[in-house]
């Protein structure tokens, strides 16, 4: 297929957005808006147009319209190559930067903006200071209103890293076909494809953490996939080949999340909305696991405007015990590369288990500062429950904040939680869908918790009742900390039955604890 990059993929992108414009109107959001702190001007007049620069423009509340770029640095030896701007380098970048010099992703962006007819373009790693704490952590908080307010989002779809470009040949699965029909020269039969093309693996772009708030919060997005041209707005997904559906059919990740954002919605469906995105989030790729929750910060400040509640490192104060009931969850451990002829079953179940006490090994059991009862201190895929009947008292849930608090950057946290306290012995062991642990000492009942992470320091654990639902009953899975007096970490989940709660409930002590 013809690249993307050609006056027929222009013309058809033009002409979405004026259809977005014309018949979508407010829905979709105003496509004239102040501009970012600082854009990238790539010129306005037609001759300017071929200029070999482009320049980092400061904008002082200019109001126009803008692309912003939402794209994958790469892995750490990729990104580290990527272009940036720093606090001696901004001078120099606004006198000029030479085009030629930027990676193929940018030259992309500067091209289509171009042909689209739009003046400005905002590009992360240019437009933020980069070695600025200060206006990182400024800039960072204003990033979710910056996809938001941009006349169109380029989504490099198909491009792993900031220097593959996305545009380049598309490949399609079509064949030309003669059938005899004289009023059409050929046709290009192609099957029915799943919304934006997806077949078992996401692009690229969708296995990064950062841009699920760049996609759930922009108004449109023009997606340059590695088969065709997307368009998606807050109203509308089309593909390039007239395929056409509502925004809602890929709901909670797709622009204004499915109208949570942006219409009035029922508060059950605004939290549903939120823990959807978290496991969704969950699953991706950081290139600096220091940013995990800063990378849902933009998402994260327009939930608290909505539900209206402090930001507790990941949590909701108003919804703590749907918050921390959250369940480590295998996806990306569970899978086992290839299979080896003749292995049997048993053979590829011993070789999952290994791979995920691997994993466990390499990583951090709790990131930097992120208290253990919040799912980002887990730094892999997570499950939640829908909404509990708490069965303990919270006396208090505080954060010390080192940033805003939507960035989630804090320092510590604690929760105190008064309620049923059980302390067990445990058996741990690995299953291929992760690790596990039963107790022991309550006859032939043997209750199984998931835990967070295959290692311990002891044999017993402690379990403390948090939330019933009908005939399921929850607990968390605590181990108390060394050499302070009554604080424990989180290290995993229990779901009990009748049977299992009521002996547990026998030898349970009324207790407070501190989760740290
Ligand atoms: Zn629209």
């Amino acid at each position: 297929m013809q690249s993307a990059n050609s006056e027929t993929g222009y013309r058809l992108a033009m002409h979405w957005q004026q259809g977005c414009s014309q018949l979508h109107g407010s829905r979709c959001g105003p496509t004239v808006s102040v501009l970012p702190t600082r854009v990238l001007d790539v010129g306005e007049e037609v001759d300017e147009q071929n200029a070999e620069t482009v320049n980092l423009l400061l904008t002082y509340g200019k109001e126009d319209r803008y692309t912003a770029l939402s794209h994958c640095w790469g892995p750490p030896a990729e990104a580290s190559k990527v272009i940036v701007t720093t606090t001696p380098s901004l001078a120099a970048r606004q006198t000029g930067i030479l085009i030629s010099d930027l990676p193929q992703n940018f030259q992309d962006a500067i091209t289509v903006t171009r042909r689209l007819k739009i003046r400005y373009l905002w590009v992360d790693s240019l437009c933020i200071i980069q070695d600025s704490a200060s206006d990182w952590s400024e800039e960072a908080g204003k990033m979710g209103d910056y996809y938001s307010r941009a006349t169109i989002t380029l989504s490099a779809l198909c491009a792993p890293t900031s220097h593959s470009g996305f545009l380049r040949d598309r490949w399609t699965e079509g064949r030309q076909l003669d059938l005899p029909l004289q009023e059409f020269e050929n046709f290009n039969i192609r099957k029915v494809t799943n919304p934006f093309g997806l077949a078992s693996s996401p692009p690229p772009l969708w296995q990064r953490a950062w841009v699920v708030q760049e996609r759930a919060l922009a108004s449109r997005i023009l997606h340059f996939g590695a088969e065709q041209m997307y368009w998606e707005c807050r109203t509308a997904v089309v593909h390039e080949d007239g395929w056409k559906y509502s925004t809602s059919v890929d709901s909670p990740l797709g622009p204004g999340c499915s109208g949570v954002l942006t219409g009035k919605k029922h508060v059950e469906k605004v939290w549903n909305t939120w823990y959807k995105l978290v496991e969704q989030y969950s699953k991706r790729t950081l290139t600096k696991e220091s940013d995990r929750l800063p990378a849902l910060g933009g998402l994260a400040s327009k939930f608290g405007q909505l539900l209206g509640s402090e930001y507790l490192a990941g949590l909701w104060r108003v919804d703590l015990i749907r918050g921390l009931l959250w369940t480590r969850r295998n996806d990306s451990n569970s899978k086992v590369a290839g299979y080896t002829k003749g292995e049997k079953y048993s053979e590829r179940r011993a070789r999952r288990i290994l791979n995920i006490e691997k994993a466990d090994s390499m990583r951090p059991t709790v990131t930097a500062g992120i208290p253990s009862w919040s799912w980002a201190a887990l730094g892999g895929p997570v499950n939640t429950l829908p909404q509990l009947v708490a069965v303990c008292e919270i006396e208090e849930a505080k954060v010390t904040l080192t940033g805003p608090a939507f960035l989630g950057l804090v320092s510590n946290g604690e929760i105190k939680l008064l309620g049923s306290l059980v302390k067990a012995e445990v058996e741990r062991f690995t299953k291929p869908t992760g690790p596990r642990a039963s107790l022991r000492g309550f006859g032939s009942l043997r209750p199984v918790a998931v835990m967070d992470f295959v290692g311990t320091r002891s044999d017993s654990s402690y379990f403390f009742h948090v939330a019933s639902d009908k005939m399921k009953y929850y607990w968390l899975v605590l181990e108390l900390c060394e050499g302070e007096a009554g604080e424990y970490h989180r290290i995993g989940t229990l779901c009990t039955n009748n049977e299992e709660q009521e002996a547990m409930l026998k030898i349970a002590v009324n207790s407070k604890v501190t989760i740290i």
